[in-house]
C-alpha cells in the first residue's frame, strides 16, 4: 500500500519551483521554506537540482530536492492582445453607414 512516507519518494512528487533569470548566467528560484531566494548557475537549465536550504530551515527540499523550471516571459496580458485583435478585425469590416434621421 502506498503511504505518505513512499508516495514522497516517488519521482514525481519532487516539488516544482518556478525560477528566474537573474544575471545573466544564475536562475534564481523562491524557497518558501528558507524564505529567500535560491541561486543555481543558468547553464544547467531546467531540471532536477539539490536544494540549496538551510540545514536549520527544517524545509522537505532537503530531502527531495527541487525541479526547477523557468516562468514564461512576461509580455503582455492575454487579454490586451485579444481586444487588439478584436479591434482590428473591427476596423477591416466595411462600417455600417450612419442612418440619416
Ligand atoms: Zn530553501
Amino acid at each position: 500500500m502506498s503511504t505518505p512516507e513512499t508516495r514522497h519518494r516517488r519521482k514525481e512528487t519532487i516539488p516544482v519551483l518556478l525560477a528566474e533569470d537573474h544575471m545573466t548566467s544564475q536562475l534564481k528560484v523562491w524557497c518558501p521554506f528558507c524564505v529567500q531566494f535560491h541561486f543555481h548557475g543558468a547553464r544547467g537549465g531546467e531540471g532536477h537540482r539539490v536544494a540549496h536550504c538551510d540545514p536549520d530551515s527544517g524545509s522537505p527540499f532537503r530531502d527531495t530536492g527541487y525541479i526547477i523550471r523557468k516562468t514564461i516571459p512576461r509580455r503582455e496580458d492575454p487579454y490586451t492582445r485579444i481586444r487588439r485583435r478584436l479591434d482590428t478585425d473591427n476596423e477591416k469590416k466595411p462600417q455600417p453607414k450612419a442612418r440619416q434621421a
